[in-house]
């Protein structure tokens, strides 16, 4: 028997979740965003639940050949654009759209023959100070790409820095306004954060420039929310699309004084039972999760105790043991997503216990760990 930890990745929660998205911008177009091989789901496994979006957003080369092999004919875009001239080939060959961020990428296109015009994305920076056209330059840049032959219809766009924070989009929304206002072509603004807060009607000016034409939620696809804690993601009516779950491997009655794991980092102050369990970080579980973290066994909530180790983590038993819930060895454990009762731990509870985010947990998912879908 393989060791009994496996990842699942549930196709109607990506749909679920999908249909959130929509609901709170029911006017706009969505781009499903599957970059990092779809947060660490796998891009073959969520494409079945996410096929109804009307495009996916992503950034290699290499994961948008694999989505045009699974049939998707749809629109696919770029969203680092191109890195290197040949790239472009590729973009003609396999009908990607792409983002235009620097002048570099323009050159680029200036330079490339092709007989397809292509659909370009042009990013302005409105204030995150990563990529695009300052708000100074972006209209040079869109009047330079306009009489491109290369090009065929410029959309616009831009990425917020503080759409899941106390700040806010307001400042970023106004400057993209003010220097678009008279520019045609199709916007694209809000990421899972400005999806989800500013279809539920957060009172800013220029609201409904946000809400128009292509969405781009990526993190509220996978079931974590993108400004938890002040919303988790039941409150954002979200499903897990991730289960990890292990098994207890072995069981280990201490008493009062008794350390566990390494470092000795927890010390029992009164008799425990502890779980072992199959999995650590080397199956990305952080290591950085203290003692406290919550973790589900039989589908109940305890803690975990003392450190991660690579392979292990040890578990409270004792609450669950103490309410006459049977536990012990081949027990199951839910690190974060769906246990078997049906009781759901958000990952990103387990992610601010490791002081990070959901999307860094997803990502880190470890390769050794056996993934299937359902
Ligand atoms: C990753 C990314 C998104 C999706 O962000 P989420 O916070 O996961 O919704 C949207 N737009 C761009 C440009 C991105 O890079």
């Amino acid at each position: 028997m393989p060791r009994p930890i496996l990842a699942t990745i549930h196709i109607a929660a990506l749909r679920h979740n999908l249909d959130c998205a929509r609901r709170a911008m029911p006017d706009a177009k969505t781009w499903a965003v599957v970059k990092a091989n779809a947060y660490g789901h796998g891009i073959e496994r969520v494409f079945e639940g996410l096929r109804s979006a009307d495009g996916f957003a992503l950034l290699d080369l290499d994961e948008a050949q694999r989505l045009r092999r699974l049939g998707w004919r749809g629109p696919i875009l770029l969203l680092e654009g191109v890195f290197e001239p040949r790239d472009l080939e590729l973009c003609s060959r396999l009908d990607l759209w792409h983002t235009v961020h620097c002048d570099e990428q323009i050159d680029m296109l200036a330079a490339h023959k092709t007989n397809m015009a292509h659909r370009v994305f042009l990013k302005m920076n409105s204030g995150m100070n990563r990529l695009g056209f300052t708000p100074e330059r972006y209209r040079a840049a869109w009047t330079r790409l306009n009489a491109l032959p290369q090009v065929d219809e410029i959309s616009l766009m831009t990425h917020f820095s503080d759409a899941d924070g106390a700040r806010g989009v307001s400042h970023q929304l106004a400057v993209f306004d003010q220097v678009t206002r008279d520019l045609p072509g199709e916007r694209s603004l809000s990421n899972s954060a400005a999806t989800l807060r500013l279809g539920a009607g957060a009172p800013i000016e220029s609201g409904a420039l946000a809400t128009s034409d292509w969405t781009r939620p990526g993190i509220l696809l996978y079931g974590s929310a993108p400004d938890f804690p002040q919303h988790s993601s039941a409150e954002w009516g979200l499903q897990p699309s991730m289960t990890l779950a292990s098994r207890i491997i072995a069981t280990q009655a201490v008493g009062t004084g008794a350390s566990v794991g390494y470092g000795s980092a927890f010390v029992a102050d009164k008799p425990t039972l502890v779980g072992v369990v199959a999995c650590g970080y080397a199956d990305g579980y952080p290591r950085v999760c203290p003692t406290g973290t919550p973790v589900l066994v039989a589908g109940r909530r305890t803690r975990t105790l003392g450190r991660v180790s690579m392979d292990m983590i040890a578990v409270d038993l004792t609450p669950l043991a103490q309410a006459g819930v049977p536990v012990g060895f081949g027990s199951e454990v839910t690190l974060w997503g769906r246990a078997s009762n049906g009781e759901v731990l958000a990952v990103d509870e387990v992610a601010q216990a490791a002081g990070t985010l959901g999307y860094e947990l997803l990502c880190a998912l470890a390769q050794r760990v056996p993934v299937e879908a359902d």
